[in-house]
């Protein structure tokens, strides 16, 4: 089973291109999802993360109060650093176990917007990003999460450059409209089964 990362900038399509690979029947573990699940159950986690924001920064009902941590931590460097020390172990970990649960399937697939900058990669053989032009990605997100053009810049300001991106990624996919997304996940996908069929070839020597 190889490993396989997807990441791109907020809007670029990660999402949207994962549903195609799963439609593809490859697994897909989706890491921000899979963060804020950990952040409402894992009891040591919990306790490191009250311990940082203070005791209250979960309510009554036990739940993450989100829009203070985002603020804090977005004016608030070193709380950033921290916050990521608790989360990025604690997903890596957590996605570690997921993979050994699906070593059946020739390859799975780990989509996170923080791939490099949580040493994610690290755990990965190979990673696609997707990407698209700024002024889409913002039009986009603006349309899917009902917000303003303002908000969108400051939740990409915390983001990895998406040429850096780019440079460090093995495969590239183009969202921008110029050539159908579903035949470049095709094309990809038959890369990946072509790289494993070539390992597999190799071992059995
Ligand atoms: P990400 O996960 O990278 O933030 P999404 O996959 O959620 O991005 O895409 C952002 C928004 O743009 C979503 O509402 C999605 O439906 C839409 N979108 C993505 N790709 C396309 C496309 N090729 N054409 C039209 N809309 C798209």
């Amino acid at each position: 089973m190889i490993k396989v990362g997807i990441t791109g900038g907020i809007g670029s399509g990660k999402s949207t291109v994962c549903k195609i690979f799963e439609v593809l029947g490859v697994p897909v573990y989706y890491a921000d999802e899979r963060a804020k699940e950990i952040l409402q159950t894992d009891a040591e986690i919990i306790k490191r993360v009250k311990d940082l924001f203070g005791e209250d920064v979960y309510d009554s009902n036990h739940v993450l109060d989100r829009k203070r941590v985002a603020f804090v931590v977005f004016h608030e460097p070193e709380f950033l650093a921290q916050y990521n020390k608790i989360i990025h172990p604690a997903v890596l970990l957590d996605s570690e176990k997921w993979m050994q649960r699906h070593l059946q399937y020739p390859y799975v697939i780990k989509e996170a917007a923080l791939l490099f900058e949580s040493g994610g990669n690290k755990q990965l053989d190979k990673v696609i990003c997707v990407t698209a032009p700024e002024d889409l990605r913002i039009q986009r997100v603006m349309q899917r999460d009902n917000t303003t053009e303002e908000q969108v810049r400051s939740r990409m300001a915390n983001q990895m450059s998406e040429e850096e991106k780019l440079e460090k990624s093995d495969f590239i996919l183009y969202n921008d409209g110029s050539a159908p997304l579903i035949r470049q996940v095709l094309n990809i996908h038959e890369k990946l089964l072509e790289i494993i069929r070539k390992q597999d070839q190799l071992e059995k020597r």
